[in-house]
């Protein structure tokens, strides 16, 4: 059923420069009409000079709230009254919460990676797993991962000027959280190899692999994989990453990251409106949107 725009519709919307390829918008008015919330969701470039002046209209136009990308995920922190647990251990956001003027930083990006994990029947929680990446998605899926109970997180990293940034960050985060996380050099094959042997999962959260460079993989050899070790990769364009269909060829359970993204969306949605979102009806709309 559609809905009609009134003088009641609230608006929704993306902050991030450029925003308007974003799958957002139709993932989030689909899923507004299916459960009859009298909303819209728009996106904007928002340029980062303005950014300030962008969060304060949330407030001064009564939005739902927003979600933001890049170039504000970290930026928009200070701009915040309050921040989820999440996201003052990561100190970036991707939704904003409009609570009566009062405006909560989220981010939903990790939210979204463990739940497609459940989804897909893939149990961490209590376990070890290894991470390949510490940029932002990898963050993200670290954070929450630690927050819900995995054990121990061995992260794998190219050791450049952002493996010192990060190292801090991640024991921040190991203190807080009482999981047992690790940085090591991506290159170090033995490290890499030990300790996939303990793990009970691998996440790609690097862009090896991804289009147009889908010849990659993030690992330097596919003997480190195995048929009780899934594979979780953040990478949904192309669906299969080279990564993936390596693990697949050994029986594992190997997923894309196409429900991270549609979760992290789900997750948001419930933080503006309380409802589910129906995702079984907005997953085929993404794959759609993904192939154009
Ligand atoms: P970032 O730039 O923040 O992080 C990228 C990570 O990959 C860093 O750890 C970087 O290391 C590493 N990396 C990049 N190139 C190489 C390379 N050639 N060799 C080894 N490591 C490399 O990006 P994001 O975290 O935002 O995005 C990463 C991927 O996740 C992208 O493919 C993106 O599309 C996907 N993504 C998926 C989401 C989903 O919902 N499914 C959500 C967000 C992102 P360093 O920084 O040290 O160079």
């Amino acid at each position: 059923m559609e809905n009609e725009i009134s003088g009641k519709t609230r608006l929704a919307g993306l902050y991030a420069l450029p925003a308007r390829h974003s799958f957002s918008p139709i993932m989030h008015t689909t899923a507004f009409q299916a459960t009859g919330v009298d909303a819209v969701y728009l996106s904007f470039d928002v340029q980062p000079g303005r950014l300030g002046e962008s969060i304060q209209a949330i407030r001064d136009l009564e939005m739902l709230g927003v979600n933001l990308s890049m170039p504000h995920k970290m930026e928009a922190v200070k701009h915040m009254d309050e921040l989820s647990q999440a996201a003052r251990l990561i100190g970036a956001i991707n939704t904003i919460v409009n609570q009566d003027g009062k405006l909560i930083g989220h981010i939903t990006d990790g939210i979204g990676c463990m739940e497609s994990l459940k989804q897909n029947k893939i149990d961490i929680i209590g376990k070890r797993m290894t991470i390949l990446g510490a940029g932002g998605a990898a963050t993200a899926i670290i954070t929450q991962a630690a927050i819900d109970g995995v054990a121990a997180i061995d992260v794998f990293n190219i050791k450049d000027d952002f493996y010192q940034k990060i190292e801090p960050k991640l024991a921040m985060i190991a203190e807080e959280t009482n999981c047992q996380i690790q940085l090591h050099d991506l290159a170090d094959e033995k490290q890499l190899a030990d300790a996939l042997a303990t793990s009970s999962l691998l996440v790609n959260a690097t862009n090896i692999g991804m289009a147009p460079n889908i010849d990659q993989m993030p690992i330097p050899d596919e003997k480190v994989l195995r048929k009780d070790l899934p594979v979780f990769d953040v990478i949904y364009h192309p669906g299969e990453t080279k990564l993936l269909k390596a693990a697949k060829a050994t029986g594992a359970t190997a997923v894309n990251g196409l429900g991270m993204l549609l979760f992290q969306g789900a997750a948001a949605f419930k933080l503006w409106t309380g409802k589910e979102m129906p995702v079984d009806q907005i997953q085929p709309l993404l794959e759609n949107e993904i192939k154009k």
